[in-house]
């Protein structure tokens, strides 16, 4: 496998095996097959290489919503020996400039609405729209690629709600190693038909994305998610899985009856936490078919909840599959037994390979700390309770945002709910807790406190309690609390 587990070595062998079968239908219904999509990315590759001069080791950014456009890009620009960098579209302007000189790119190829966004790149960054992308596509000289000296990488950038986005340097695992722990725990099969609806620049979409390529899927993509598209396209393509962050769950749920119930067999989520409430609302509906992968962009995923699992526990991440081992461990780095809450390391072969900036995360005996605390039961469950950084310490005890909001989100007036830390002169932070309600409902801040205190301790109740219209989320769907947080500071 000379391209080892990547989008172009996938895709190439999906290509040579079933070129006429559709690998990916729009939210138009246009169906391009295996073969199309393959000769596009290779004449995209001959035209980025004869019209903007891309060779191997150069970097392209690529900034687009989820289209076979942002396919064609990855691939050709690996089938190049040069670097994607897959930003993610809720970058501003300031961020993309940033990203753009220190990952020196050298094109960034962008959907034409992100126009405005890409004005204020460092001279000397070609850029790329879309009628751009389609004149490299067709303008294309005729010729071979001759395979790079050097293999393409794939660089995925962290979402940056916590500074300037970090690249971080995919692996091109040889084998069938990632795929396997993936079919392992899920029924995915062979030319299934899949929806992929989380963000392909993220993670998440990407691996979702490598392992439909790997079963030669057909993939149904819509540029945006839009709740009620996604419901009829679900039922009208037949598809057997749907790949998503757990935030469209709710909105899913939320699509007015008389709404069709797709044929699904696998509805697999990822990038944040999966509310219990949120999982057994969804397999109430939808039947017993939520798969939850917890993971990163740095460990790709590390652990898998099967709906049995998420039946008897309805917050589990799962265990650890086929290749991966997870471990945790205290601050010394002692492993801890189970039930005992310490930081979560993990190993497999899909670990990242560095940040771009040289930065590396601490690694344990081959095993990375993802930076997040939670725990392991007796039957080697995994349970996640959040970023070891958003724990919360009131008056010296620890309180994890996870444990109160989803107790909160079990209140049936509540659709979302996100708890933070906030400064607080006497006890050195205190919690504050911003809720959605559902439309029509009505709650007492007072009714919430008590709510909490019935069930937590008393440092665990939150002494702000706001109400919201909707919750601040970037494009993976994951709360922005610094949004929240500025009114507060
Ligand atoms: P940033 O670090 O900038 O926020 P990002 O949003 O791109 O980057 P990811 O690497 O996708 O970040 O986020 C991974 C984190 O999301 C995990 O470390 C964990 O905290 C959380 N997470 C992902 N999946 C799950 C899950 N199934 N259950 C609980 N937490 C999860």
């Amino acid at each position: 496998r000379r391209w080892g587990f990547s989008l172009a070595g996938e895709l190439r062998q999906a290509a040579a095996r079933d070129p006429d079968r559709t690998a990916v239908v729009d939210e138009h219904g246009t169906c391009t097959s295996y073969a199309t999509l393959l000769d596009r990315s290779e004449r995209l590759a001959r035209g980025l290489r004869s019209g903007l001069g891309v060779r191997g080791g150069d970097r392209v950014g690529v900034l687009c919503r989820n289209h076979s456009g942002l396919i064609e890009t990855m691939v050709a620009t690996t089938l190049l020996g040069a670097d994607a960098v897959l930003a993610n579209t809720g970058l501003s302007a300031g961020q993309l400039a940033t990203v753009a000189e220190e990952q020196r790119l050298r094109v960034l190829v962008h959907d034409t609405e992100f126009a405005d966004r890409v004005l204020d790149l460092p001279a000397g960054v070609r850029r790329v729209d879309e009628r751009g992308h389609a004149d490299l596509v067709t303008g294309a000289m005729p010729g071979t690629l001759v395979p790079p000296a050097r293999g393409g990488r794939t660089i995925v950038l962290t979402s940056g709600t916590t500074g300037t986005p970090k690249g971080a340097r995919r692996p091109t695992p040889n084998g069938f190693g990632p795929l396997v722990s993936i079919i392992d725990r899920i029924p995915l099969r062979v030319h299934d038909r899949v929806m992929i609806a989380a963000p392909l620049f993220h993670t998440w979409g990407y691996a979702a994305l490598q392992v439909s390529f790997a079963l030669r899927a057909t993939i149904v993509l819509h540029r945006r998610f839009d709740p009620a598209a996604a419901v009829t396209a679900l039922t009208r393509q037949h598809c057997d899985a749907l790949f998503a962050v757990p935030v469209m769950l709710q909105r899913l749920l939320e699509v007015p009856p008389p709404r069709p119930r797709p044929p699904l067999r696998v509805v697999a989520v990822s990038g944040s936490a999966l509310p219990g409430a949120l999982s057994h609302a969804f397999m109430d509906v939808y039947g017993d078919v939520l798969y939850n992968l917890y993971g990163s962009t740095e460990v790709s995923w590390a652990s898998i909840a099967t709906p049995a699992d998420l039946r008897a526990h309805p917050n589990t991440a799962g265990r650890p599959p086929h290749g991966t081992r997870v471990t945790v461990v205290d601050a010394a780095g002692r492993p801890l037994p189970p039930g005992r809450v310490g930081r979560i390391l993990v190993g497999n072969e899909m670990l990242f390979e560095g940040y771009t900036s040289g930065a590396g995360r601490e690694r344990h005996d081959g095993l990375l700390d993802t930076g997040d605390l939670g725990r392991l039961d007796t039957d080697g469950r995994l349970f996640v309770d959040g970023r070891a950084d958003d724990m919360i310490v009131s008056g010296g005890e620890n309180v994890f945002p996870s444990e109160v909001e989803d107790l909160l989100a079990r209140l049936p007036q509540v659709r979302e709910v996100a708890v933070i830390g906030v400064p607080d002169d006497e006890y050195g932070q205190r919690l504050a807790a911003f809720l959605s309600l559902h439309p029509g409902e009505h709650l007492d801040p007072e009714a919430v406190r008590e709510h909490v205190r019935q069930h937590l301790a008393r440092f665990s109740v939150p002494r702000d309690v706001r109400f919201v219209a909707a919750l601040p989320r970037n494009a993976t769907g994951k709360v922005v609390t610094r949004e929240l947080r500025h009114p507060l500071d």
